[in-house]
């Protein structure tokens, strides 16, 4: 008798822990060799990973960002710099569902990235700026229906292995640097002269290395709303959340190799605990207050898109800004303290526990934006909004 066949699990979770499973194998090596994660994305691509977040009218899955968040810390758990390219495809593909969906060539384009599952990259940060996002030096010159763009773009990340860049510039030549537009433009409507080579402490995977970029392309690529209106709306929040799902992700693996050093030394000497175990505890409710931090913020985030006007209150930007410095700032602590519990053996490379890619991958979530410019921008609506403190919304 034939035995029954297995069905494959299809929901969210199944998909991320099996592309988990891929890139986890991998981790180290592409850390070690600062090399792209292509059977992680891969991966992502076989489980159609990239397009969850389009409305399934568009050929996706219509996912929630808390879904995708939950992918996010997945995949964090396994690879950082995987998952951060999954985030910041996410974070640019949430761009085209806020505020594309009424242009015909954005609708056209959702499809093609759910067919053809496409990998889209961001170029914001630009030489001279830095991470103001919410100013340009370059500025989109439109004629007739061509637009043109050349930008000093200090880090795009896989910039070289992406399908698409969603890239920031002035409106128009005349623009104000902080009247910005957003335009999508495809791998063969673009050229990128390498001018910074991305050999860092961590996130060595993405790749980040900086190019001078020039593109032609149909104006009708730009999106057809305001750069200011889709970061306050869509990508400020989506980046805050997806960043922080993923650092995450990192602490929560950092924890399970604690426990499992700890574990192991309870055997070692059964009826007398290892004084580790104390500082497990600690992080055991450091780590329950990053996920609470972060649970909060999707669930503002998912109450806000049904109430609008939330969404571009400053009550909302502080909360997203919070949610980011809490979770860049809180792994580092959790992952310090992992190390001490480990000893040597967190210290050192290629044990069940280390701990230095983590530490590594970690370091980056503080600049990520850096945490001054955020500090700055909510120390500056707090001169005039009142914090919220109600417990319950
Ligand atoms: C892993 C990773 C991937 C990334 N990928 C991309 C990508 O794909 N595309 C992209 O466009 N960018 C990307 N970035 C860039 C990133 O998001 C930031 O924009 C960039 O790292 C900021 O660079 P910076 O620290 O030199 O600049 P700045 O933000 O200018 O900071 C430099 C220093 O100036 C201080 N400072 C400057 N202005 C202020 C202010 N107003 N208030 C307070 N302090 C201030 C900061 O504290 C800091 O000390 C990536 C970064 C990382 C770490």
């Amino acid at each position: 008798m034939n035995a029954p066949l297995k069905s494959i699990d299809t929901s969210l979770n199944a998909r991320a822990h099996r592309v988990a499973a891929v890139s986890s194998r991998h981790a180290d090596q592409v850390d070690a060799e600062g090399r792209f994660p292509r059977e992680a994305i891969e991966a992502m691509k076989a489980e159609r990973l990239l397009a969850i977040q389009i409305p399934t009218a568009f050929g996706g899955e219509g996912a929630s960002l808390s879904e995708i968040a939950d992918v996010c810390s997945v995949l964090g758990q396994a690879c950082a710099s995987s998952a951060m390219i999954f985030a910041m495809h996410q974070i640019k593909v949430s761009s085209l569902v806020s505020h594309g969906a009424d242009a015909s060539w954005h609708q056209a384009f959702m499809r093609r990235i759910a067919a053809e599952q496409l990998l889209l990259a961001s170029a914001t940060t630009e030489a001279g700026i830095g991470g103001n996002l919410r100013n340009s030096i370059c500025a989109i010159e439109s004629d007739g229906e061509i637009c043109r763009l050349e930008k000093d773009a200090s880090v795009i990340s896989y910039g070289k292995e992406a399908d698409a860049i969603l890239v920031t510039s002035r409106a128009h030549k005349d623009a104000a640097p902080s009247d910005q537009v957003m335009t999508v433009f495809l791998r063969n409507q673009y050229s990128l002269e390498q001018t910074h080579v991305w050999d860092t402490m961590g996130m060595r995977g993405t790749c980040s290395d900086g190019f001078l970029f020039k593109a032609e392309a149909p104006a009708a690529q730009i999106l057809p709303h305001p750069f200011a209106e889709i970061a306050a709306q869509s990508m400020l929040a989506a980046s805050h959340l997806l960043w922080s799902a993923v650092w995450y992700g990192i602490a929560v693996d950092a924890f399970a190799r604690a426990q499992a050093f700890v574990r192991a030394a309870a055997r070692k000497s059964p009826g007398a605990p290892p004084p580790s175990a104390l500082h497990l505890a600690e992080v055991s409710n450091q780590l329950q207050m990053v996920r609470s931090n972060v649970v909060a913020g999707l669930n503002s985030y998912e109450d806000a898109l049904v109430h609008p006007d939330r969404l571009s209150s400053m009550g909302f930007a502080v909360a997203m800004n919070n949610v980011k410095i809490a979770s860049s700032e809180m792994i580092l602590t959790i992952i310090n303290r992992t190390m001490l519990i480990c000893g040597i053996l967190g210290y050192k490379n290629g044990t069940p526990y280390s701990l230095g890619r983590h530490l590594r991958d970690a370091h980056s979530a503080q600049l990520m934006i850096s945490n001054d410019r955020i500090l700055a921008n909510t120390s500056n609506m707090l001169l005039i909004h009142k914090q919220d403190t109600n417990l319950l919304g």
